[in-house]
């Protein structure tokens, strides 16, 4: 790791460090690609302590070396909308060439036990916001798992719990949070005054908050153009940095509308993101509020377009409410193929999954999100070349976190002092195999993956016993 100390705060350069020949891995006559310098050429990689130390055409020699011939070598895929943090779920990653996966859209309650949990058992890098949703579901004793269920979702915070929210929010970020969550969706008796009173702690420390927009879809007055101008107006107001999470699932038919006013907002200097998935499905749990009466005509779909994660089945009013009462996992059949793709195509617009996956079970972007861009969008379809839809999977996602944790500069580039975290894949046959019927199917075509220098995935097949991912974690005050 000595060298990140100069990669810190210099762009990435094509020179040297070092004249070391003893590398620990070295990749070779790989097409390198490189989304920040627009290097695409190919090179020699070496790597020693974690980090890349060279990039040459010349020969080098070092303990490992992978042979990279006809395969491209990219930065690492950056997820920043992961939910799914164990094992299981840092396995579907990686074979889909993940190298950092971050939870900021819920964040937790304890930012320390969070990170502690992880801490030397990780297969890939891991990171997380501090989250107003579990903070209320803590503070006012909601029994809800994933997302809240009772006094959370329905009840209007007191001045005295409003207080307590803020401390939470403090102490995370005063404890290396990447952000703050929200899921305003989930908390709908959060009111505006509450949720800016959290946008002006995270604006203290510039802290970006990821929001899950209060309203999805169409229907005014509590439409999603109403629920963007809720999350901006807080932004300006108060400073804090804002991302708007899996745009096209609340933006719906209006997910044009919804860029075009993010646009505008930066074009006045206001600091917004926005990601997407590659998926014309939603899922969430039944029982949460987003499932509250009027759905169908919020999300302009009806029961048909539901389908039970767990059996694959599609729902009926009967089994609707059924399920409702003992909750679980549906996905929505409700953005079209059109919104889709117009939405990855625009340049502002970063890739994350929104995945997770329990049991083998769950949506198929938990598993295929990465490789279906690469595979499907970028090769079948040719919507975005090659370096744009991996600008989306790294650098992007690095850039929109390296204010609030500075060593992402190190991450999502192929330059020398980057971290070593690298995906190495078959641009003509890489692909995603997770279906709704099957989620569970790990991604085809992603050769070899190194977290901090260590092999992770080789020649396609996951190496066992090995856990090199670290913390990615802001500055702990
Ligand atoms: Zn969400």
């Amino acid at each position: 790791m000595f060298f990140a100390v100069v990669a810190g705060n210099q762009s990435c350069d094509r020179n040297s460090l070092s004249d070391m020949k003893d590398f620990d891995v070295v990749i070779l006559n790989g097409r390198v690609i490189d989304p920040e310098t627009n290097l695409d050429a190919i090179n020699n990689i070496g790597i020693k302590d974690g980090s890349v130390q060279l990039i040459t055409v010349k020969n080098i020699n070092g303990r490992t070396s992978i042979d990279a011939r006809g395969f491209v070598v990219a930065p690492g895929f950056i997820d920043i909308h992961q939910h799914g943090q164990d094992r299981e779920n840092q396995i579907y990653k990686v074979m889909d060439g993940v190298t950092t996966a971050l939870e900021l859209e819920m964040g937790t309650a304890d930012v320390d036990n969070w990170y502690r949990e992880r801490e030397g058992g990780a297969l890939i890098n891991y990171g997380v916001s501090v989250g107003h949703v579990p903070l209320r579901m803590k503070i006012m004793g909601d029994p809800g798992g994933f997302a809240p269920v009772s006094d959370a979702v329905y009840k209007p915070a007191s001045d005295q719990e409003v207080e307590q929210l803020k401390k939470g929010i403090e102490l995370g970020l005063s404890r290396g949070a990447l952000g703050v969550g929200f899921g305003l969706m989930y908390t709908p008796a959060a009111s505006r005054w509450e949720i800016l009173e959290m946008f002006r702690v995270a604006g203290k420390s510039k802290g970006p908050c990821y929001v899950h927009m209060r309203y999805g879809g169409l229907k005014e007055p509590n439409s999603c153009i109403a629920a963007l101008e809720e999350v901006i107006s807080a932004s300006a107001i108060t400073g804090a940095p804002l991302h708007v999470v899996h745009v096209t699932s609340l933006g719906f038919g209006y997910t044009q509308r919804i860029l075009q006013m993010i646009k505008e907002a930066r074009s006045r200097s206001i600091d917004v993101t926005v990601e997407c998935y590659p998926y014309t499905a939603t899922q969430t749990t039944i029982e949460s509020a987003v499932y509250d009466e009027g759905w169908q005509e919020k999300f302009g779909i009806d029961y048909g377009d539901l389908q039970w994660a767990d059996t694959g089945e599609r729902l009926t009013e009967e089994s609707f409410a059924r399920y409702r009462k003992t909750g679980g996992m549906v996905i929505a059949h409700s953005i079209s193929e059109e919104i889709v793709k117009s939405t990855i195509a625009d340049s502002i617009v970063i890739i994350a999954s929104d995945g997770t996956l329990a049991g083998g079970k769950g949506h198929p972007r938990g598993a295929g999100t990465f490789a279906r861009v690469l595979g499907k969008y970028v090769r079948e379809e040719k919507l975005i070349s090659l370096s744009e839809g991996l600008k989306k999977i790294t650098l992007m996602p690095a850039k929109r976190l390296e204010d609030i944790a500075p060593m992402m500069k190190n991450k999502g580039r192929i330059c020398i002092g980057a971290d070593a975290d690298i995906t190495i894949f078959d641009p003509d046959e890489i692909i995603d195999q997770a279906t709704y019927a099957e989620p569970a199917k790990y991604s085809f075509g992603i050769k070899y993956v190194l977290v901090n220098g260590i092999i992770v995935v080789k020649g396609g097949q996951l190496q066992d016993g090995i856990c090199p991912g670290t913390a990615v974690r802001g500055a702990i005050k």
